[in-house]
């Protein structure tokens, strides 16, 4: 390798982008499986702050060498983040994108303050439902009209800034009266998921009693309210990711584009070279074919689709697909069409 290219290759390996994980809620919704719980103490969440500072600062990394930092949860703002700035602080690049995931409960001036003291300049809420029922059998704890307004606090603050929805959820139904109401929010970013009746969730226990929504009608309130974000100008930029042209999340396109990422806290996972990491520890390792096919097939997730050069096998399987008219070819790059983005997952496997 030549020395330019080698420096270049090294400098690409001092760029990172950091997960930490907050697990910790007020309550645990219907729907939720994630790692988190509820009824922690103040002396819980601090000494686990404290926890992710010292493991930061044990990763010796070098200054300046993140380029995205995502705070994900639960709810991050529950703690008080303030003693992880001066380790953080220090290893954040100038341009570096950092993201918090926030409840609306957890929205003030004062804690949008604090965020923005720490570097903090990309915010993430979670609203998941604009129907007031839905939201009180979600337990999500505020209304619609609370989210709206949480939300025109963040923005005073942040301009950039996005929320989170769920659809299918039982009960939402196919009213779009309250997904049109956003248009007056200042929207720059939406991520609009489909239910999924995990498992582990409170949902799941109860949905004996309870009546689904049909695949057909979350394909077509999905449909529904991709037109209706597109009309307000956000593109949708991968599955389940929209945003106004330049606010596309870094971090998650850094991930689904093969980037290495760092997981810190309980439960977060990390891809580092050929290591996968889960709480900090190594997990799992990959070969190097291995580790090149999972890196580059999620980017079939995104607008920009997968480049099949140096994967013949990977085209011959997409061209039906195409006959299929469930992704678009351009020479050896693929994209997935509206209905392509309906069964993703089907294609990713076919293709692993
Ligand atoms: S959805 Fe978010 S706030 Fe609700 S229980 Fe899960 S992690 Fe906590």
């Amino acid at each position: 390798m030549g020395k330019d290219k080698q420096d270049r290759t090294t400098q690409k390996a001092l760029l990172l982008n950091l997960y930490a994980h907050f697990p910790f809620c007020r309550r645990k919704c219907t729907y939720c499986a994630l790692h988190s719980r509820a009824g922690s103490s103040e002396a819980m969440r601090a000494d686990y702050v404290n926890k992710l500072a010292s493991d930061l600062s044990s990763l010796d990394l070098a200054p300046g060498s993140l380029t995205t930092v995502y705070f994900g949860g639960g709810s991050p703002a529950m703690c008080d983040l303030t003693p992880l700035a001066p380790v953080l602080r220090p290893l954040m690049c100038d341009t570096c994108e950092f993201t918090v995931e926030l409840h609306p409960l957890d929205v003030s001036d004062e804690r949008m303050d604090a965020l923005a003291s720490i570097g903090v300049n990309r915010i993430s809420m979670g609203v998941q439902s604009l129907d007031n029922p839905t939201l009180a059998h979600m337990g999500r704890g505020y209304t619609a009209e609370a989210a709206e307004k949480a939300f025109a606090t963040i923005r005073r603050h942040f301009d950039n800034a996005g929320i989170d929805l769920i659809v299918g959820y039982p009960g939402d139904g196919c009213d779009m009266s309250g997904i049109k109401g956003l248009y007056s929010w200042g929207l720059k970013h939406c991520s609009v998921y489909s239910l999924i009746l995990e498992d582990k969730s409170i949902l799941s226990r109860r949905a004996a009693d309870i009546t689904f929504p049909s695949d057909d009608e979350v394909l077509d309130k999905i449909g529904e309210v991709a037109d209706f974000l597109a009309s307000i100008g956000l593109r949708r930029y991968e599955i389940s990711n929209y945003a106004a042209p330049g606010f596309e999340c870094r971090h998650n396109m850094s991930v689904w584009l093969g980037e290495d990422y760092i997981g810190i806290g309980e439960g977060a996972h990390g891809r580092l070279g050929l290591t996968r990491t889960v709480d900090g520890r190594a997990a799992e390792t990959l070969t190097p074919k291995e580790d090149e096919r999972e890196r580059r097939l999620f980017s079939l997730r995104t607008a920009d689709g997968l480049d099949t050069s140096g994967h013949p096998e990977w085209a011959v399987t997409l061209d039906d697909f195409a006959n299929k008219g469930l992704v678009v070819k351009n020479r050896t790059r693929y994209r997935l069409t509206r209905r392509g983005t309906e069964v993703c997952d089907s294609i990713l496997l076919e293709l692993l």
